[in-house]
Formats: structure tokens, sequence, C-alpha cells
């Protein structure tokens, strides 16, 4: 019996010992819990504006090209900044300089938060996001649908939801600079320098959202809306849900392969998103001169952020980690 109890007892305490080693380790390196989040009231959508964010993207086309550390991307940041505080949203510029072919070149994200919801390092429930910096082209490029209009609609949310101070805490509003490459593609090398920088961060985070919304080139109702194939199930259903009863002049369908954005860095943190983006391969003025504020429509733009915001009042929190 002696013989058999011994290694038991050895056995037993080099059990315990390693339960306690393991909860030492993982103290250590706890993993951030997802923020559940709770759906938004399904009214809100129906006080978003085409018109206001149509005169958002008007007035950010105006200060003419924005590619990244350009007065008119100064510009762009200022008239964010006043226009947030206006709705009660307190904005941080998150300041980061990267290689790029042109040379190391400075970025500005302006992560915006209202002024009910907790500060970084914790997070949010819901990240939505859009990138404003315009593709540095040789020739003048306003980019008004591209890198205009998800602008536009993430400001009129920013006051729709300023209405409802319990719901505007549980969103972070983002606006990414440097989402375009300096050379005609994004690359893993050239392109989300913000998004990328952005993630990193976000990763390093106490807590961290379980929901993620990326908008791009969604001002144009000539052409089909895409969300992205990596989408889980119940987002899909929800917009396609949702578009249905919008009535788009195009539909909403799922994108015909994966679509490098922002939302692509945010992903790889492990974040659920939605990206919705118009089908700019059909966009014969896509990077070119002609991205002005004629191909925006403020009816688009208002269908955008009601289905965002409806798509808001009817998720559920994915599961968490
Ligand atoms: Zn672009």
């Amino acid at each position: 019996m002696k013989l058999r109890l011994l290694p038991l007892a050895i056995v037993f305490a080099a059990f315990a010992l390693t339960l306690g080693l393991g909860q030492c380790r993982k103290a250590e390196v706890a993993i951030p819990q997802r923020l559940s989040f709770s759906p938004i009231p399904s009214d809100l959508a129906d006080s978003f504006s085409g018109e206001n964010a149509y005169q958002h993207v008007a007035n950010v086309v105006a200060f003419g090209p924005r590619p990244p550390a350009s007065e008119g991307f100064e510009k762009t940041l200022q008239y964010l900044e006043t226009t947030l505080a206006s709705f009660g949203w307190q904005t941080t510029r998150q300041k980061l300089r990267a290689a790029t072919p042109d040379g190391p070149t400075d970025f500005t994200n302006l992560i915006a938060r209202h002024s009910t919801a907790a500060p970084h390092p914790e997070s949010t429930p819901v990240l939505i996001g859009g990138h404003i910096d315009s593709k540095k082209l040789p020739f003048p490029f306003v980019g008004a649908n591209d890198g205009g209009s998800s602008t536009g609609v993430l400001l009129e949310i920013a006051r729709v939801l300023s209405s409802q101070p319990a719901a505007a805490a549980q969103i972070e509003l983002v606006f990414f600079d440097g989402e375009e490459a300096f050379r005609p593609n994004i690359t893993p090398s050239d392109g989300l320098y913000g998004s990328k920088y952005f993630a990193h961060d976000l990763s390093t985070r106490r807590s961290w959202p379980s929901i993620g919304i990326v908008l791009d080139i969604i001002g144009d109702p000539n052409f089909p809306l895409f969300y992205n194939p990596e989408a889980p199930p119940a987002f899909a259903e929800a917009v396609t849900d949702i578009a249905t009863t919008l009535a788009f002049k195009n539909p909403v369908v799922l994108a015909p392969g994966p679509i490098i954005d922002d939302h692509v860095p945010l992903q790889n943190t492990g974040l659920p998103c939605l990206h919705l983006i118009g089908d700019f391969s059909q966009m014969t003025y896509w990077h070119q001169p002609g991205d002005t504020l004629d191909k925006v429509d403020a009816d688009m733009l208002e269908k955008v952020g009601k289905l965002t915001l409806r798509f808001l009042s009817v998720i559920q929190s994915p599961e968490s980690n």
C-alpha cells in the first residue's frame, strides 16, 4: 500500500502545483473580454438624414485632395473634430509614422467616443469605421465617393446616436488615415496604414469590442453594395433582411470574393466585422478625376446610414471568446 500511496501523493502534489502555476500564468496573460452589446433603439435609424450626410461629404470634398499629411487632410481632421464635438463626442488624434513607397510618412487616425463612453484603454462594444484619406494621385483627386461618402455617413451617425447617450456610449467611431496605397494597389506593405496601427493598439487594450463595422465607397446608388464573405452568418442575414425593407436601387449582396480594406486588420484581431462597399470594379471613375460630388447621392447615404443603425438595433453580440 505504501508503495502505491507514495506515487499517488506525488502525483497529487504535482497536479496541485500544475493547477497553481496554471492560474498564475492565466493571470499574467489574461485574455480581455469582448464587451457584450445591447441593441440600440430601433427608431434611432428613422432620424438619420441623407441630406445631412451629403452636406458633410460636400464640405469635406471642398477641402480638396486629402492624402495623408496634406493641407486638405488637416482641414478634414479639424472639420471632423469640430463637428463631432458639437454632437457631444470627444476625439483623439492617433498619430503614427510608417514607411511607404514614397518614404516615411505621418498618418493620423481620428478616434471618437461619446462623452459618456469608457476611456481608452477600455473599448466600447462596437466599432464603426471608414477612411478619410483620398488616394495620392498625379492629378487632383477628391474621392467624393471613395473616402468622402463613408465620412459623411459616420458624422450623421454620430449626430443620431448623440440623442441616446446610452446607445452612443456603446460605440467608438474611427476615421482611418492611410487606407489608400501609394502605388496602384494595396499590398502587404502598402495601404491600410492607419487601420493596421489601430488594430495593433486595439489588441493591447484591457477590453475588446465584439462587433466591427467598416463602410467604404457607399454613396453611389447605381452599383450593388457588397458585404464581406467573412461576416458571421447572423450579420449577413440581418443585412440582407434590412436591405430588403430599405429598397435599395441595386441589390445588397455577398461580395464575390474577399476585399482588402480597413476591416481586414480588425478581423485579424479576431473581431467579427461587417464590411459594406460599393462595387468599385464597375465604377469607371474609381481612383480617377471623376470621383466627384455628383457621384454621391443623398438618398443612398440615407439608406446606408439607416442600414447601419438598424443593424445595430437587431444584432446580438457574437459568441464571446
Ligand atoms: Zn480608394
